[in-house]
């Protein structure tokens, strides 16, 4: 077990608790909202300490990272360019292309991400 400050254990539990990809900001905010305001610089630090544990994972959308469980399985994502829903996929026949891709240009992959910008079926 890693013993980790509290501060850090309800950062980690509110972003276990569901399936959300979370913002810094975000997530800072709804901790406030819950009666435990944290810093936001501590809440950057949270979550880069948290993330190098393994403990969560990320994604890189545009300028910013999005935070979510650390998920068994590998996923990629499709985001909503109208109302931000993000939902996960993984296609095994994008995974064999991808490694073939590194092949013939003699690369070793050490991690993927794909992001597909769209609209969603609520909002086309
Ligand atoms: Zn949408
Ligand atoms: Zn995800």
């Amino acid at each position: 077990m890693i013993k980790l400050t509290q501060h850090r254990q309800v950062i980690l539990d509110l972003i276990n608790e569901s399936n959300h990809h979370w913002e810094a900001e975000e997530l800072a905010r709804t901790l406030a909202e819950r009666d435990h305001p944290i810093g936001i610089a501590t809440v950057y630090r949270g979550l880069a300490a948290l993330e190098a544990q393994g403990l969560i994972s990320s994604f890189q959308l545009a300028d910013r990272k999005r935070y979510e469980r650390a998920s068994k399985a590998h996923h990629d994502h499709l985001i909503c360019t109208e109302c931000g829903t993000i939902e996960e996929f993984s296609n095994d026949r994008i995974e064999q292309q991808q490694d073939l891709v590194a092949k013939e240009n003699g690369f070793s992959i050490t991690g993927h991400q794909l992001v597909i910008f769209g609209v969603c079926r609520k909002c086309s």
